[in-house]
């Protein structure tokens, strides 16, 4: 890599955005919101939210031609909240779906069918007919699918821009479930395997309504530079077919997700604009203006606005080891409860009116509400001593977390607000109540097993 690309502006080290999370943890606190009666919250920051969007967009603002399409689809999986991918329409950003109930709440936050992109690996007919109609963006992710698709484009005529989702086989990163172009990846058409290049672009002469490839590396542990390689990879595809059809049918080129977040520290690191200027260097011709772009962020965006917090309903000692007993664990936080390793979450101590703790630190366990002995937040952590009536915070788990219930135990979904810089909250997703659980657990068939049918 050239010295450009070694030469980063300091990040953005995150103070401001963690000054208004201790603050909203005080006024929740202050206001009711959390307390021995609602144990456990997800707050988000609106601020944040809006300005990552904003350093998203100047990110690429600032390499491509003036004048190229670029297109922002956030990954609803990462946060699937109405509310929210409302906010980041407002900003400018659409949505990357991929399933039925992704594009309903795509749909229901008022995001047009222009910014939608459909992008998942199991599509059914009646799903690709639904987005044919309404003109979404497809990426077929195969053979079959592309062959659905021939189907439907047969019968009717569609909007939809349509691409080839393509595996350039870069290789892993750090974390295997969430390495995408691995060499044996179940995502789209592996570019190495014998005749599959030929058989892409092949595939797109035929088909002069194919105009776009799609290529996601991977999401979380995976290192700029081989998202970089994954990109110039598509790109060169993209440069041979349109060589081949002596035009530019590859008008535009989605590539991906994955900026990874640094759930290290408050630091917001590597920033869009560092990952735009890896691309500028590694695949120059990405942005001289032939080709228009989607991107398909999802946790770089979000994660580092929610916060997750929890009331220490006990203080106990085992094994001469300090273990807080929270309202946070497994139905809030399955990755890291399940695979600690990969997936560490920092914890922040707020006493029990919402302010920082700095007391003594011990090394202590903040445990879970669940029935399994492992449902830890963290484990032999060094921090401020945890104390009855105390809260725990779990930073950083805007993206993927608290928004991804787990039903383990039949524990409630904790409510979501958004909060502003000056004490103001917004309800984004109500708490479920127990009623709830009962009713989703089967309640109104509470005889099917026991009456004959
Ligand atoms: C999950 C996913 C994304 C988003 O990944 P992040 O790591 O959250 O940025 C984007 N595109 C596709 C196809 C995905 O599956």
């Amino acid at each position: 890599m050239g010295a450009h690309h070694e030469g980063f502006e300091a990040d953005d080290d995150g103070a401001g955005r963690a000054a208004r999370r201790d603050e909203a943890v005080r006024a929740a606190v202050e206001q009711g919101l959390l307390g021995p009666e609602s144990p456990i919250v997800g707050l988000l920051d609106v601020t944040g939210i809006r300005e990552s969007a904003a350093e998203l967009r100047a990110a690429f603002d600032a390499v491509v031609a003036p004048g190229t399409p670029v297109l922002h689809a956030f990954a609803v999986k990462a946060t699937p909240l109405v509310p929210v991918l409302r906010l980041l329409r407002e900003e400018g950003v659409g949505a990357e779906v991929a399933s039925p109930g992704e594009l309903a709440l795509a749909r229901a936050a008022g995001v047009e069918p222009a910014m939608t992109v459909l992008d998942s690996p199991a599509k059914t007919p009646a799903e690709l007919r639904e987005a044919l109609a309404l003109g979404i963006a497809v990426n077929a992710d195969n053979p079959q699918e592309l062959e659905r698709i021939d189907g439907l484009m047969a019968s009717a005529a569609s909007r939809s821009p349509l691409g080839i989702r393509v595996n350039p086989q870069v290789g892993g990163g750090s974390i295997e479930a969430t390495s995408t172009a691995t060499a044996t990846s179940k995502f789209g058409v592996a570019l190495r395997d014998e005749g599959a290049r030929d058989w892409v672009v092949q595939a797109c002469l035929d088909r002069p309504w194919l105009t776009r490839l799609h290529a996601h590396t991977g999401s979380q542990g995976i290192p700029l530079s081989l998202m970089a390689r994954g990109v110039a990879e598509t790109y060169g595809l993209a440069e041979e077919i349109n060589r081949r059809a002596g035009r530019r049918q590859i008008d535009t080129l989605d590539i991906g997700g994955g900026l990874p977040v640094n759930f290290a520290s408050d630091a917001t690191t590597p920033t869009y604009a560092q990952y735009a200027r890896v691309l500028a260097g590694e695949v120059p011709g990405l942005f001289d203006g032939r080709y228009g772009l989607v991107t398909e962020f999802g946790r770089s965006l979000l994660a580092k606005h929610g916060t997750v917090v929890a009331r220490v309903e006990y203080a106990k000692s085992s094994g001469g080891r300090a273990v807080a007993v929270t309202h946070a664990g497994v139905q809030v936080a399955a990755r890291t409860v399940y695979a600690p390793g990969s997936w560490p979450l920092r914890i922040a101590a707020y006493d029990s009116k919402g302010r920082v703790k700095d007391g003594p630190v011990v090394v202590q366990d903040v445990a879970g509400p669940a029935c399994f002995s492992g449902d830890l937040l963290a484990e032999g952590r060094s921090m401020p001593v945890l104390e009855q009536g105390d809260y725990a915070a779990a930073l950083d788990t805007g993206a993927y977390y608290f928004a991804h219930h787990y039903a383990y135990n039949s524990l409630a979904r904790p409510g979501v607000y958004g909060f502003w810089p000056d004490g103001r909250f917004a309800v984004v997703r109500e708490a479920q109540t127990v009623g709830e659980v009962v009713a989703e657990s089967g309640g109104a068939q509470v005889g099917a097993l026991t009456e004959s049918p």
